[in-house]
C-alpha cells in the first residue's frame, strides 16, 4: 500500500524518521513494523503562532519499497552541426546547456570568468586583501552570480516552465534530495560550486564546451541575423546566440547599444543590507524567548510595506549568513548576502529594498537607469571595499553611528550616515518602511546590533533587452536571463535559459 498523507507534525518529530513513522502508523492504524518507508513530499515551517509546527505532506510504503523522488535527465551526445554559442555560465547559461543537450544541440559556452574552484580563491582575495579582480569575482565567473549565494531556490515563475525538472537537474548534480519537497529550498554556498562543477561535467562529457576567460565584446551580424559572437582575444564563435550575461556586465549592455538592439531602461529596487544576530530573528519569528531550540532551522522573516505608493520590502534573506562584497567593478561597492548550507553562521542578513521607477530618475537613454544605480555604487565606494555602515537605531533617529557592532562583513565597515550615501527618496522611505517594519513586529525588529550596510542596488536588471514571443530579438540572437531583464534568481533565470534554447530548437 502507497498512501500520502497531510500531517502536523512537531519539530521533533520531523527530525526523527522514527517518530515521524510512529505518527503515520497511528494515522492509519497500521503496525509502525509494516511501514517500509516514508518520504517527504512537502516541508514547511508554520510559524505564524506558538508553538510552531511542522506541516508535512508525506508518502507512506506500507510493505513495498519506495520509488525515487525523481527521474534523472538524459543527455544525448552533442551535434556539432548545431551548435548554440552561450555566452555567461550563470544558471540561465547552465541550464540552456544542459537543455541544448537534452534534445541534441552542441552547446558552446563562452564564460568571461574563471571556473569556480580559480573563482573561490579570488573572493576569498577580495573578502581579505580587498583586491578585485574584474573578471573574477562574486558576479563573474562560473555559476555566475548565484555561486556563492544562500542558493534559494524559492520562485514565484511557476508558469514559466517546469521548476520540478530545474530542482530535479540540481539534485542529479549534486544538491540534496530536500530540496524537491521543501517550501523554501535552498543549496548553500558551500554545496553549490560542487554542483556548477557537476554540471559542467556534464556538459564536457556530451560533447559541449565551456571556455573560461572568454569575454564577448561583440555579435558577428548580417543585416537581419545574428551569426555569432566575437571575443575580447579576438576569436569568433559562430552560430545562433544566447546572450546570458547577467546583469553585471555593464559593457554588454554598452556594444549592445552602440550596435543599435532594442533595449530599454527598467524599474528596480535599491537600498541596503540588513544585519541582525540571528538568535534575535529566531526568537522573533519563533516567538520564544529560547530562539529556535534543537529541531528548527535558523529563521527567515519577509516584511513588506507601501510608503506613499511605493514598496519597501525585504529581499534574499539570508538566515545564518555573511554580507558579501558583490561588486565587479574597480571604485564602486555594491553588497548582497550567501549562506552556507547550514545556515550556521551567528547573524542573519536581508536586503531591505525600496522600488524606484524610471519616472523617479533624470531619464536620458535606455542605460539611465544602469547609470543612476552606478552612481550610487561609486558613491558608496571606500577603499579595500569597506562598507558604508549605520546602526539601525541610529538610522531611525538620523544620527551618526559613534560605534559599530561586531558584523559578517569581512572587508569591514566605516560609520557613515546612509542619508550621506543613498538618495533622499532611498534613504526617506527606507526609514519609513523600516519603522512599519519595527510596529509590525512589536519593536522585537529593532535592536542595539541591528545594522545597514550599503548599498543593495543589483536586485534585478536595469535594462530589458526587447524580445518577442519567440524568445528572440532578431533571428539568431536569443537574450536570455536575469541580464535580459526576463528573470530574477536562480530558478528563474535557469527556467529562462530552458525555453530560450527550446524556442531556438523549435526553430533549427
Ligand atoms: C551574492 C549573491 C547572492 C544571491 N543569492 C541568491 C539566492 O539565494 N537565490 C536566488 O534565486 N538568487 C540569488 N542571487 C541572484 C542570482 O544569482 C541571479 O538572479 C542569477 O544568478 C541570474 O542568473 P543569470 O544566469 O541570468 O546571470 P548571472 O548569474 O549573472 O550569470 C551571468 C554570467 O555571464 C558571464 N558574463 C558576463 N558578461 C560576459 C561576457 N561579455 N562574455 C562572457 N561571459 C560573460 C558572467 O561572468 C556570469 O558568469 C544572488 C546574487 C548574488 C550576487
Amino acid at each position: 500500500m502507497v498512501r500520502d498523507l497531510d500531517i502536523v507534525l512537531t519539530p521533533e518529530e520531523a527530525s526523527d524518521e522514527r517518530l515521524m513513522a510512529l505518527s503515520c502508523a497511528k494515522r492509519l492504524r497500521v503496525n509502525l513494523r509494516d511501514i517500509t518507508a516514508v518520504q517527504w513530499l512537502r516541508r514547511s515551517i508554520d510559524s505564524r503562532r506558538a508553538p510552531v509546527r511542522i506541516a508535512a505532506r508525506l508518502r507512506v510504503y506500507v510493505g513495498q519499497s519506495a520509488k525515487p523522488l525523481s527521474k534523472p535527465t538524459c543527455f544525448r551526445d552533442a551535434d556539432p552541426s548545431r551548435p548554440v554559442i552561450i555566452v555567461g555560465a550563470g544558471p540561465a547559461g547552465l541550464f540552456a546547456a544542459l537543455r541544448a543537450l537534452e534534445i541534441g544541440m552542441c552547446p558552446i559556452v563562452l564564460e568571461r570568468g574563471c571556473d569556480v574552484h580559480q573563482r573561490r580563491k579570488d573572493v576569498a582575495r577580495l573578502n581579505r586583501e580587498g583586491v578585485l579582480d574584474e573578471e573574477s569575482n562574486y558576479a563573474f565567473g562560473e555559476g555566475g552570480a548565484g555561486a556563492f549565494s544562500d542558493g534559494k531556490l524559492y520562485t514565484r515563475s511557476v508558469k514559466r516552465g517546469d521548476v520540478s525538472k530545474v530542482l530535479s537537474l540540481f539534485v542529479q548534480h549534486g544538491a540534496k534530495e530536500e530540496i524537491l519537497y521543501d517550501s523554501h529550498p535552498h543549496i548553500g554556498s558551500d554545496v553549490l560550486p560542487k554542483v556548477i562543477e557537476n554540471i559542467r561535467g556534464t556538459i564536457l562529457a556530451h560533447g559541449g564546451q565551456v571556455h573560461f576567460r572568454t569575454r564577448v565584446t561583440g555579435l558577428v551580424r548580417s543585416p537581419d541575423e545574428v551569426r555569432g559572437v566575437v571575443c575580447a582575444d579576438g576569436r569568433e564563435f559562430l552560430g545562433p546566440v544566447v546572450l546570458a550575461t547577467g546583469h553585471s556586465a555593464r559593457d554588454v549592455y554598452a556594444f549592445l547599444k552602440r550596435d543599435g538592439y532594442a533595449m530599454s531602461a527598467k524599474d528596480v529596487a535599491v537600498g541596503v543590507r540588513l544585519e541582525h544576530p540571528q538568535s534575535l530573528i529566531d526568537r522573533m519569528q519563533y516567538h520564544s524567548a529560547e530562539g529556535r531550540g534543537r529541531f528548527l532551522p535558523p529563521a527567515s522573516y519577509s516584511f513588506v510595506t507601501q510608503v506613499d505608493g511605493r514598496g519597501v520590502y525585504s529581499f534574499c534573506m539570508c538566515p545564518g549568513g555573511f554580507v558579501v562584497p558583490a561588486s565587479s567593478e574597480q571604485g564602486s561597492l555594491v553588497v548582497n548576502g550567501m549562506s552556507p548550507s547550514n545556515r550556521g553562521g551567528r547573524w542573519a542578513d536581508s536586503g531591505i529594498v525600496v522600488q524606484l521607477r524610471v519616472s523617479d530618475i533624470p531619464y536620458t537613454d535606455e542605460l539611465s537607469m544602469l547609470e543612476y544605480i552606478s552612481s550610487i555604487e561609486r558613491r558608496c565606494f571606500i577603499e579595500g571595499f569597506k562598507a558604508p555602515a549605520q546602526r539601525m537605531t541610529d538610522f531611525l533617529e538620523d544620527r551618526l553611528s559613534t560605534s559599530l557592532p561586531r558584523s559578517s562583513y569581512v572587508p569591514g565597515l566605516v560609520s557613515r550616515r546612509m542619508d550621506d550615501v543613498l538618495p533622499d527618496l532611498i534613504a526617506g522611505s527606507l526609514r519609513r518602511g523600516l519603522g512599519d517594519f519595527v510596529r509590525k513586529s512589536h519593536g522585537l525588529f529593532l535592536c542595539e546590533e541591528a545594522l545597514l550596510i550599503a548599498p543593495e542596488t543589483r536586485t534585478s536588471s536595469p535594462v530589458r533587452m526587447e524580445r518577442g514571443p519567440d524568445f528572440c530579438q532578431i533571428r539568431g540572437f536569443y537574450p536570455c536571463g536575469e541580464g535580459a531583464g526576463h528573470a530574477g534568481g536562480i530558478v528563474s533565470a535557469a527556467l529562462d535559459g530552458i525555453a530560450c534554447i527550446d524556442a531556438l530548437g523549435a526553430s533549427y
